[in-house]
């Protein structure tokens, strides 16, 4: 994976507090060979190399108090604009027709029926036509979720096998529905074959979409680029929606299709519920193909607020595993400083999924509240050496906080538990939720 493979890279950039030219050029080398080994295409990965030298070896960087974070955020930057770009919206000037294509479990329905959703709260009228002939349940799939957003959709009669035939009736089923935007969901395959992109092809030309939408499962990883070739050559693509972006995909493959193809990334898929859906937000992508979180902007938005110093610090000792309590003290402050917890942990990409799974009113400021009195009652000696910790120690610190001892148990366990894996790699989502779960 491409993050794995610059981990080390900014691991090492990050840990200098001084920087040389040669550093730089060393993590440019790095950087270029992992984009090159990420299928990133060889133009594209020496122009992004040479556009963050520039602004590498500038004064931006060298003069500034933390170069090692300033490279980094300037590579990230880089990336978000390469997957950025010229991003744009939806053409929809009549008559607006969105054509969606995709393999098979890309996510090309569920896709249809969200994006009719969002156009339908934007205040326009979209119609949905069910054109997957080829899977039994296919239409009926659509019909229900177009049913839950209560939004007209065209059923072809049963047997229906010629798609060309179903769009033209499809047409004609719309000039009696009031609709201003018409989405077809399309049938999919495994893999590319000729009988698909024919029929795919045959429908293109037959209604000459506005827009024709490849949706692209985030984790299919570098063959989704050969995919993203074929459709684009068969059915000219406009843009291209990356689903499944809750889940534990890297995107190195959204950089590659983005960079191969030139075509936008206009929406994601973040969830199987119809409203986890968006446009696409290119500095998330950008993180998550650091492996990150959003560390960036977490100490930026961090920095604004507290101690620049301080989190820095904070943030070393937590990616090296030195973590105490002391530190655990100083990371709750730094929170309560920054409001509410939610908005913070917002910032990592696939959040989401980690809110689900947590307790109800984990993230409840009270019960930080109580996590802080639990520490505050350690003596200095065992904030520094959570180690010392023994039945009899944690007895005297409930009595002393007055919480329960089991709560004093747990945050102890969460606690070491959390140590451990923040001493591995950096997975700051987990170390995230292992914080948030603690009470
Ligand atoms: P199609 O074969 O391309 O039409 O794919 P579907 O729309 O039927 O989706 C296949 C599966 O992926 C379904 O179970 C969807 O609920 C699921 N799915 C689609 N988009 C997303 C997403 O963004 N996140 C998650 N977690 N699941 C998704
Ligand atoms: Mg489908």
């Amino acid at each position: 994976l491409l993050a794995d493979k610059l981990d080390n890279t900014f691991r090492r950039l990050r840990g200098l507090g001084k920087i040389s030219e040669k550093n730089i050029a060393d993590a440019l080398r790095d950087i270029r060979l992992a984009l090159l080994e990420a299928d990133v295409e060889f133009g594209v990965a020496r122009e992004f190399i040479g556009r963050v030298k520039e602004r590498a070896m500038g004064q931006e960087v060298l003069k500034s108090i933390k170069p090692g974070e300033q490279i980094v955020k300037i590579f990230r930057d880089e990336i978000a604009a390469l997957l950025g770009g010229d991003a744009v919206g939806l053409d929809l000037t009549d008559p607006a027709r969105i054509m969606v294509v995709g393999l098979n479990g890309a996510g090309k329905t569920t896709t249809s029926a969200k994006l009719a959703l969002r156009l339908k709260n934007e205040g326009r009228r979209p119609l949905l036509v069910a054109c997957d002939l080829v899977r039994p349940a296919a239409v009926d799939q659509l019909a229900t979720l177009a049913e839950q957003i209560g939004v007209p959709v065209y059923k072809p009669a049963p047997g229906s096998r010629d798609v060309v035939a179903v769009a033209r009736e499809a047409l004609e089923w719309a000039r009696t529905q009031n609709g201003t935007v018409m989405i077809f969901d399309t049938a999919g395959r495994q893999e590319v074959d000729e009988a698909l992109i024919d029929e795919l092809r045959q429908l293109h030309a037959f209604l000459s979409p506005r827009e024709t939408l490849l949706v692209a499962d985030a984790a299919t990883g570098q063959q989704a680029v050969n995919v993203a070739q074929t459709f684009d050559r068969a059915v000219n693509v406009t843009g291209i929606v990356l689903t499944k972006l809750d889940g534990d995909a890297r995107g190195g493959a959204a950089l590659s299709m983005r960079s191969v193809t030139g075509k936008p990334i206009k929406f994601s898929g973040e969830g199987e519920k119809l409203d986890q859906f968006g446009p696409f937000v290119p500095g998330r992508m950008a993180d998550r193909i650091l492996g990150m979180g959003d560390i960036v902007g977490l100490v930026e938005h961090a920095a604004a607020r507290i101690d620049e110093e301080q989190a820095a610090k904070s943030m070393d000792r937590m990616m090296s595993g030195q973590f105490d309590f002391n530190d655990f003290l100083d990371q709750m402050k730094m929170m309560q400083n920054l409001g509410p917890l939610e908005g913070l942990l917002g910032l990592l990409p696939g959040f989401g999924k980690i809110k689900k799974q947590l307790p109800e009113g984990a993230l409840d400021p009270k019960r930080m509240k109580h996590m802080e009195a639990i520490v505050l009652s350690m003596t200095a000696k065992e904030r520094s050496n959570p180690n010392l910790l023994n039945p009899s120690r944690r007895r005297r610190i409930a009595a002393g906080c007055g919480r329960p001892l089991m709560e004093v148990n747990k945050l102890i366990k969460n606690f070491s538990e959390m140590r451990k894996m923040m001493s591995g790699k950096g997975k700051m989502g987990a170390m995230m939720k292992q914080m948030a779960s603690m009470k």
